[in-house]
């Protein structure tokens, strides 16, 4: 699915091996620095939280970064 905010990416039309790197060292430090200045981090970051999407860089971070964000949302849920 598409959505309307992914035309304003700043990764839009850029190589996938950027944001979904590959090998056992990913380097995710590009894709790092473009999600910095994206104008649609936040509505990315969600897509990625929602969808619990568990490869490449969303929203300014790594899968293992997001699922940290998930572990730490659902104690915040609990406490
Ligand atoms: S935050 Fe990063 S991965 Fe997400 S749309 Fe922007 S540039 Fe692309």
């Amino acid at each position: 699915m598409r959505w309307a905010w992914m035309d304003r990416a700043a990764c839009r039309g850029m190589a996938d091996t950027v944001f979904f790197p590959e090998g056992p060292h990913r380097n995710y430090s590009r894709a790092r620095r473009i999600c910095a200045g994206c104008p649609v981090r936040k509505e990315c970051l969600r897509y990625a939280l929602e969808g619990c999407i568990g490869f490449g860089m969303f929203g300014g971070l790594t899968p293992r970064q997001r699922a940290a964000l998930r572990r730490r949302r659902r104690r915040e849920e609990v406490a």
